[in-house]
Formats: C-alpha cells, sequence, structure tokens
C-alpha cells in the first residue's frame, strides 16, 4: 500500500522558514509542502532593508523568490496574506485568514515548523504610533517614501543595529539617533562603542545616550530633559521580541520573558512542532538561554529543523552570537559574550585589548583595528571578541568567531596558521597578537590593568611614549618617561608603578624590563588609546 505524503505546514516565510522548506523539499520530494505567510512577500533580505534606504540596493533585488518561483523550482505550496491564527495540535490544523479577503482556512499537518519571526518593540510613548518600524519589505516601503518626501529631519529612537544601520543609511538628511542607554550598540562593551560613537558624529550624525524619549507629535520628538527635537520623519529601533503568541495560544512551552522553548532538535514541547528563527530561545556559548534574533541563526536552524524532521541525526546546541555592521569608514562587530555578559554570569573574565593595523604597516593602505579578547585566564577559554575598525575587521571576527565555537583557547590563537602576505595582514596577523598577548597573561609575565582601573590602582603613572605624543594628552598624574631612557631611571621609581604607552606594545616591553629590573609593573591594557576611549564612553552624550 502506498504510504500518503507527510503533510508539513510552515509558518512564516522569511529566513527560518524558508530555509526549512527548501531543505525539506531536497530531502523528501513528495512531502506537500505548506507554506503561509501573513506578509505580501516570502524570502526577502531583511538585513538588506537599511540599504535600500540609501539607494545602495535596489527593492527588486531584496526579493529573493516569489511564490511562483518558489513553486517551479520546489514544488511549495506558498501562501502569501495568509495568518496562522490558531494551532490544533489534537486535530493538527492550523486554522487562519486570508487577511486581503477575511477568508477563513484551516489545514491539516503531520508536522509544523514554526518561523513566525519577531517584532518590533513599540515602547508605551504618547504619539509612537508615528514612528516606523524596519522589519519587513512594506515597513521599508512606508519608511523610504516618508524619508523621500518629508522633511529634512529623521529621528531614529533605539541604537542598536537597526537604529545605528537606518541612521547610517539615512545619511545626507539631518539624522538624530536617540539612545535610551548609556552607549550605541548593547552588543559591544563601552571603550569599543565609543569609537562608533565617535564616527557616527564625525560623519554628522547626531547622537544623544541617556535619551528618554516622552512624546512623539506629528512634528516633533520631545525629549525628558525638556528638549523639542524636530522630526519629519521618526524611526522606531527600540529592540525586538520573538512572536511567540501562537506558540502560547496553543499551550506550547514559552519562557516566561519571551520566547518559544526548543530541545537541541528545535523542536518544541510538542515533538512534532519544530520552531526556528528570531522566535525561539537557543543557548549562547555559556549554555545559558538566549535571544538572539540574527539571520544565520534562523538559516542554520531551518535545515536543522528540516534534517531532524526527515529522520537525519542534525542538532543546534550553544552557538555564540556573532553580528556586525558597517558605519561609515568603520566596521563594527562582536562575538560570543561581551565583558559585560560575562560578568552578569557571575564571573571573572581578563580582558585584553589591541590596537593593531590591518596589514604590514610598510604595505600602502594599511587602516586601524581595535581588538577586545574576553577570555579565562586560568583555563585560556575564549567567552567573546569585539572589533571595531577598518579593512579587515570582518576577516578578524570571523576568524575569533571560528575560535570560540571550535574551542581555541585563548593562547592558541596564536598557533593559528592565517594566510600572510604584506596586503592581506602581517606575519604576526592581528588574531595571532591576541593569542600572544593571551600567553603573556596565561604565564603571569603581564598583568593587563583596565582603563577603569587605571587611576585608581594606587600606582605610580608612567607614560613611556615620546615626549611629542605625552604633550598631546596623557594621563592624569602621569609622568614621561620614554621607552629607550627607561632603564636609566628604574632606581628612582616608585615600587610599584603603572606603566602604558599609545596602544600597549611598548608598554609590555616597559613592564617586563621594570619587573627585572625589580620595579612591580602593571600595564594598561590597549593602552591610551583605550583609555581615551573609555573615558568617552563615560560623557554622555547630550542631545544638539
Ligand atoms: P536592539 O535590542 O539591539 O537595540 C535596541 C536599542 O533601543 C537598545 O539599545 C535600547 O536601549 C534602545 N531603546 C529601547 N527603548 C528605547 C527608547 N524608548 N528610547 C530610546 N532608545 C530605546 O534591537 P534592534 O536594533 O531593533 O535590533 C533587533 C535585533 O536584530 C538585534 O538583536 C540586533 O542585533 C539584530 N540585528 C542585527 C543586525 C546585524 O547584525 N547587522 C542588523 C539588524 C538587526
Amino acid at each position: 500500500m502506498h504510504a500518503s505524503p507527510l503533510r508539513v505546514i510552515v509558518i512564516g516565510g522569511v529566513a527560518g522558514g524558508m530555509s526549512a522548506a527548501t531543505r525539506l523539499r531536497r530531502l523528501n520530494e513528495t512531502a506537500l509542502i505548506t507554506v503561509l505567510e501573513r506578509g505580501p512577500y516570502v524570502s526577502f533580505a531583511n538585513c538588506g532593508l537599511p540599504y535600500h534606504l540609501s539607494g545602495t540596493v535596489g527593492r527588486d533585488d531584496l526579493l529573493l523568490h516569489t511564490p511562483d518561483s518558489l513553486q517551479a523550482r520546489f514544488n511549495l505550496d506558498v501562501r502569501v496574506h495568509h495568518e496562522a491564527l490558531q494551532i490544533d495540535r489534537a486535530a493538527r490544523t492550523v486554522t487562519g485568514r486570508q487577511t486581503l479577503t477575511g477568508e477563513p482556512f484551516t489545514l491539516p499537518y503531520d508536522r509544523l515548523i514554526l518561523s513566525p519571526g519577531a517584532h518590533a518593540v513599540r515602547p508605551p510613548i504618547p504619539g509612537i504610533e508615528r514612528a516606523f518600524p524596519l522589519r519587513t519589505v512594506p515597513d521599508l516601503d512606508r519608511l523610504k517614501a516618508a524619508v523621500d518626501t518629508a522633511g529634512p529631519h529623521v529621528v531614529v529612537i533605539g541604537a542598536g543595529f537597526i537604529g545605528v544601520e537606518a541612521a547610517v543609511r539615512a545619511a545626507g538628511r539631518h539624522v538624530t539617533l536617540l539612545e535610551a542607554g548609556p552607549q550605541v550598540l548593547p552588543p559591544l562593551d563601552p571603550e569599543l562603542a565609543a569609537l562608533v560613537h565617535q564616527e557616527l558624529d564625525r560623519q554628522g550624525i547626531h547622537v544623544a545616550t541617556g535619551a528618554a524619549v516622552t512624546r512623539v507629535t506629528d512634528t516633533h520628538v520631545h525629549l525628558h530633559s525638556g528638549a523639542c527635537l524636530p522630526a519629519d520623519v521618526v524611526v522606531l529601533a527600540a529592540g525586538v521580541r520573538p512572536s511567540d503568541q501562537l506558540a502560547r495560544d496553543a499551550g506550547l512551552d514559552v519562557a516566561t520573558g519571551g520566547g518559544i522553548l526548543v530541545n537541541d532538535h528545535l523542536q518544541t514541547s510538542d515533538p512534532l512542532i519544530y520552531a526556528v528563527g528570531d522566535a525561539i530561545l537557543t543557548r549562547d556559548a555559556l549554555d545559558q538561554p538566549a535571544f538572539v534574533p540574527l539571520a544565520w541563526g534562523a538559516n542554520r536552524q531551518g535545515r536543522v529543523a528540516a534534517d531532524h524532521l526527515m529522520g537525519r541525526p542534525a542538532s543546534y546546541g550553544p552557538h555564540p552570537a556573532t553580528a556586525i555592521a558597517r558605519i561609515f569608514t568603520l566596521t563594527a562587530g562582536s562575538t560570543g559574550l561581551n565583558e559585560r555578559q560575562v560578568r552578569a554570569a557571575g564571573l571573572t573574565p581578563t580582558v585584553i585589548h589591541t590596537h593593531p593595523a590591518s596589514h604590514a604597516g610598510y604595505y600602502p593602505g594599511a587602516q586601524g583595528l581595535h581588538l577586545k579578547l574576553v577570555f579565562d585566564a586560568a583555563t585560556g577559554r575564549i567567552y567573546g571578541a569585539q572589533a571595531v575598525g577598518g579593512d579587515g575587521t570582518d576577516k578578524r571576527l570571523d576568524v575569533l568567531a571560528t575560535a570560540l565555537h571550535a574551542g581555541v583557547r585563548a593562547d592558541d590563537l596564536a598557533d593559528l596558521p592565517l594566510a600572510y602576505a604584506p596586503p592581506y595582514g602581517s606575519a604576526k596577523d592581528p588574531v595571532n597578537m591576541l593569542g600572544y598577548v593571551a600567553q603573556n597573561v596565561m604565564d603571569g609575565l603581564t598583568r593587563p590593568l583596565q582603563w577603569h582601573e587605571a587611576l585608581s590602582s594606587g600606582r605610580q603613572l608612567i607614560d613611556v611614549r615620546s615626549a611629542d605624543e605625552y604633550r598631546r594628552g596623557h594621563l592624569p598624574g602621569a609622568v614621561n618617561i620614554p621607552l629607550d631612557t627607561l632603564r636609566e631611571q628604574a632606581p628612582h621609581l616608585a615600587p610599584r608603578v603603572l606603566v602604558y604607552c599609545q596602544v600597549g606594545q611598548r608598554g609590555h616591553t616597559a613592564a617586563l624590563l621594570l619587573n627585572q629590573l625589580g620595579v612591580e609593573a602593571c600595564t594598561l591594557s590597549g593602552g591610551y588609546l583605550t583609555w581615551q576611549a573609555g573615558q568617552a564612553s563615560l560623557t554622555p552624550a547630550a542631545h544638539p
């Protein structure tokens, strides 16, 4: 007897849902696969939306597939304008309505894959309904029409990745970026976020941190400080929440704070129902529950769910979140946990900062990078890394993400045999250098103090840069003893000192020298450059 074909319904037709549906088809030619999507588009590139705002990417290029192309290539029954409203787990049906006509539908399933995504948080601010979110193609169309036709003043609420990307892509207008928290880009620690903030300032984006929006009117945005900003267009980028209501209503396990709970195979509490993408909770590098609404995870999870559904041994374990964005001339990103998150988990990480060049300094065009590694000095376990800089930032971030996911120890970064020729890197690549520094710390050769510990360390502060560099700016109270004269000055120093230079390298040489001459010396992680960025992060940016 012929078994009846497997009926699979996928709810949500963007990254996670379409990855699942197409993988499923590749593994099973006979399954009846239906994709329900409430919006008018499936398989669109939502990470590309801000790039259409700036005109870099054409609108049609964002639409990767249509229901017709998915029918032709994958024999998928893709129904746009179809909103799933209820799952009856006992009857194994999904009911919903056609959003254009209101017509109801009921469809039976053998397996269900939920990929309903996340939705923009709308803070309870009077008038906020005027603000445009940026999650979907219709959102983009509305926002772009407003930006193209309204007056020049754009106010963006929220300086996470979406807010910063929207602000950057709207450049050329009079853009103000309002952030309730103390810094832009929350995945970064403050001293790296400060570098992004400075770039936004340089490019004419007005950034206000600690900004509490109290009211949005037809023409203005009002702040708690009393300021009133002209606002022809308001962009809402105050974060997203998992769209888990359908799952909740179906009695599936959902975290109290939001997010569908799944096992390693991405099955919900009902094994016939899988869930993937921005709607679920996954686990971070410390194996803690994490909400990671990023495209990489949605794509990976879609494939894993389809594989497992088809009886293949697939699972999705703890993963570091890796994110990156282009901010004018800078690239900024992070992988794994930042220092703040590691401390919040009750751990005491060791932190190092470096500021290498993107490639050999003698080869034209080298650009500056700023790297931060957060790790455990006792075991070498890497918790996370952050990178801000010019060319080659993405490459270093990806190597570090790979190392983190593969369990490479911090000191073993020195051992990675990375590609090198002068236009691309250095014989000691910036990632190798992080490994060398980590090795020195783990071996007890160097003890780095952090930018926020320097002034309260009780140590004599010694600036080992040149007199010129010192004159241009130094730590309060620091004495200037250039590295090359340090040997003869050593007998006159306090017994405990903190030595620093511009980025950390001369400071390291100085500390090793002094320690051998009987002076107990610590270094300043990342040198004056990190200290300056740290100081900048302490100063709230007022509205313009
Ligand atoms: P987010 O949570 O990263 O940032 C939202 C920001 O809005 C926070 O900094 C928050 O403090 C601020 N905020 C909240 N309420 C506010 C208020 N009333 N006034 C002013 N500020 C307020 O969220 P997002 O930027 O909307 O992005 C959503 C998710 O998508 C994130 O996880 C993000 O990492 C991801 N994403 C990633 C990329 C990328 O990797 N390039 C791009 C876009 C989005």
